[in-house]
């Protein structure tokens, strides 16, 4: 992974701090723009049971057997035996033996099945089914809910972040815990790329305004994974590699944080 950026996990591996997301990527697209991404450089691919195109992206990834490839079980699969069948699932769909990073997509807290859910992880993880085990859109008291009943610390949380919706907060808890924060929505949905700073930033630096916002989440220790189907974005994306912000520019973008944000549903309460 030359020049590529990484983070270590508390597992010890290491994560690659950009990667692809493939929500919303049709089956008939997918194979394609996952090709496009892994052809300009991208070094991980994060799909989920959910998004329907596990076949397919597994199939895109196909024989590049070093990309850092993750998925995630969806909440009707919650519950010991019911999470072992379904990673197998997702395994036979993506077409390996063993994913990089495996995900609980959300902590549905009405089900209350996330800790037995948490504890077919490990199962899995020792089982070398998932090389690393994470979780997404868990607010502190869930982490520590798992982490205090089964002595494990997930690797990373995938959580919304983009640059009018911060999670200050919770970034915090998990670099007190030692969990890597990946940021779903990294481009807020492809809103947002036009605010002032946004733009004046990219005029400053001669970069698209995406990479301004990715190379922000880089410079914060995240790991964004922005989607894209057309090559033109996925480059304008993965440009985020190749310059840095100043001091000054990242302050510019911090304070773009609005404590309501959010785009996508609320942790607490989605249980679907
Ligand atoms: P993003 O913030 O990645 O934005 C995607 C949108 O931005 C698309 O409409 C895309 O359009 C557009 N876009 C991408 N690149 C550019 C560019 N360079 N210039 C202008 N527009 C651009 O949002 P997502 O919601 O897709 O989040 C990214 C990934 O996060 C998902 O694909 C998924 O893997 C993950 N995710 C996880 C969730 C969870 O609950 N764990 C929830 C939601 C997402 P176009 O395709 O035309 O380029």
């Amino acid at each position: 992974m030359t020049d590529y950026p990484t983070l270590t996990l508390n597992d010890d591996r290491q994560i690659p701090q950009l990667g692809f997301g493939t929500y919303k990527i049709e089956e008939d697209e997918a194979p394609q723009a996952v090709k496009t991404a892994l052809d300009v450089g991208y070094w991980l691919v994060d799909t989920a049971a959910v998004y329907g195109n596990e076949r397919v992206v597994g199939k895109g990834v196909g024989d590049w057997s070093d990309i850092f490839l993750q998925t995630k079980i969806w909440n009707e699969s919650q519950g010991y035996d019911r999470t072992l069948k379904a990673a197998d699932k997702c395994l036979e769909r993506l077409g390996r033996d063993h994913v990089d990073m495996l995900l609980i997509h959300w902590p549905c807290p009405e089900k209350d099945l996330f800790v037995d859910t948490w504890k077919a992880f490990i199962e899995l993880r020792d089982q070398g089914k998932a090389k690393s085990i994470g979780v997404s859109n868990f607010r502190e008291q869930d982490l520590k809910r798992i982490i205090d009943e089964t002595g494990v610390t997930p690797a990373l949380n995938q959580i919304e972040l983009h640059p009018s919706f911060q999670q200050r907060e919770l970034r915090k808890v998990h670099d007190d815990l030692g969990i890597v924060t990946q940021s779903w929505s990294p481009l807020g949905q492809g809103e947002g790329l036009d605010a002032g700073a946004i733009k004046d930033i990219a005029d400053e630096t001669g970069q698209p305004t995406s990479a301004v916002v990715l190379r922000w989440h880089l410079q914060h220790g995240l790991v964004p994974i922005p989607k894209s189907t057309g090559r033109d974005h996925i480059e304008q994306n993965f440009a985020a590699l190749a310059f840095e912000l100043s001091d000054d520019q990242m302050a510019r973008i911090d304070a773009l944080d609005d404590a309501g944000g959010r785009m996508g549903p609320y942790p607490a309460e989605f249980n679907g």
